[in-house]
């Protein structure tokens, strides 16, 4: 909840209360909630108790599943497949909890797709982590000083995270390659400005691609294609972000130690799949090294928390729409529609039973 959500939440008719310091790192003081109406509760343990509907950004402790109970409805990212066991204790307390990462992709519910505003967020900063790093502009320049080259960036996976950062690195004036398994990104990509980067592969480049928008596991043969074509990259590029995740899966392994050796020193890894063990061989989880050969290698799995207004107040807003639909009356009581697509998709808990996994969404 930011302030400014908090006004639209109180026209749905509902009182909020925020736990005292919880919006500190973004930038909101408790004054500010106050002056928007807010009451703030000294600890979260009151704040559990006095509130119905209960919105955090992680999954909930154990010690907060304790807290819940049939009145209460919980919203948060949850990740309910790997996450049976708390799923499991969450419904037995018959409260109702919504995730919001299996919010339905569809056109009506883009509003409150978090997993897409924070994957926004999480390409641009990837470019603004891979400046830091890396010793040059990223923009070529002829000054009296002498003649700078433009940095060259690959961005691997052109999905939400990868087209934010492809928008970023040419907006920066570095040169920009990209690829993906799905060959419709090509045209996105293309109008970004960055070009897209084509296999000497027989079939279209169609194969690793699709299953509903996502992409699937790649033959061995379109594999070896892609990892050849990396393999000529590698001595060229100065930077590399990777974005590459097949849903429900470990990420493919696409930069591979070999390719990290060709390297120039100096050049920089942002790998944003390192959450789910990583696109590139050298990436360690949460962790910035620097290899041999001078490589710097990123593999923070934090990056929105890096850019906690922006993702508070994205957050917030997906989580405001969010309650719109769940308050058709606006007079301040959440109704669990289980007819209406996006609150079925999204609630993985209702009346003590698990409704997970949801059935396919009616409309797209
Ligand atoms: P994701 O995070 O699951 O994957 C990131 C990207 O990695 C994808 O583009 C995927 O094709 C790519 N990838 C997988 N394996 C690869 C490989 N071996 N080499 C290179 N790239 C590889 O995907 P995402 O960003 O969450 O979105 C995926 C799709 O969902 C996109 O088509 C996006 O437009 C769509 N989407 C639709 C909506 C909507 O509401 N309609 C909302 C969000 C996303």
């Amino acid at each position: 909840m930011t302030p400014d959500s908090a006004l639209q939440l109180q026209k749905l008719g509902y009182d909020c209360i925020i736990e005292s310091g919880a919006g500190v790192a973004a930038g909101f003081a408790d004054a500010d909630y106050e002056a928007a109406g807010v009451a703030v509760a000294k600890t979260a343990a009151a704040l559990w108790k006095d509130a119905d509907i209960i919105a955090k950004v992680r999954p909930p402790t154990d010690t907060e599943v304790k807290r819940l109970n049939g009145d209460k409805t919980l919203i948060s990212f949850f990740y309910p497949a790997s996450n049976e066991a708390l799923m499991e204790a969450a419904s037995q307390k018959g409260a109702s909890v919504i995730a919001m990462d299996m919010v339905p992709r569809i056109s009506r519910a883009q509003k409150m797709d978090a997993l897409s505003s924070m994957a926004n967020i999480a390409g641009y900063r990837a470019v603004i982590e891979a400046g830091n790093n890396f010793g040059r502009f990223f923009t070529g320049q002829i000054t009296a000083a002498g003649k700078v080259p433009p940095a060259k960036v690959l961005v691997v996976g052109a999905g939400v995270a990868g087209l934010a950062a492809i928008g970023t690195s040419t907006s920066l004036g570095a040169i920009t390659y990209a690829f993906d398994v799905r060959p419709e990104v090509a045209e996105q990509v293309e109008s970004m400005g960055a070009q897209f980067v084509y296999l000497d592969f027989e079939e279209e480049q169609a194969d690793g691609s699709s299953s509903g928008g996502y992409a699937s596991v790649s033959s061995p043969e379109f594999r070896e294609a892609q990892l050849a074509k990396f393999r000529e990259l590698a001595p060229e590029v100065d930077i590399v972000i990777t974005t590459a995740l097949i849903p429900n899966r470990e990420a493919p392994e696409l930069w591979t130690e070999d390719m990290v050796k060709a390297m120039k020193p100096g050049s920089v890894i942002i790998d944003l799949a390192a959450e789910r063990g990583g696109n590139c061989k050298l990436t360690v989880k949460d962790e910035k090294i620097v290899t041999e050969n001078g490589v710097t290698i990123v593999g923070y799995t934090d990056f929105p928390s890096r850019m906690a207004t922006q993702s508070s107040t994205l957050y917030a807003t997906n989580i405001r729409h969010l309650m719109t639909d769940l308050t058709p009356e606006k007079d301040g009581v959440a109704v669990h529609d289980m007819e209406d697509d996006v609150i079925r998709g999204a609630t993985i808990a209702h009346k003590s039973e698990i409704t997970f996994p949801p059935p396919p969404p009616k409309v797209q």
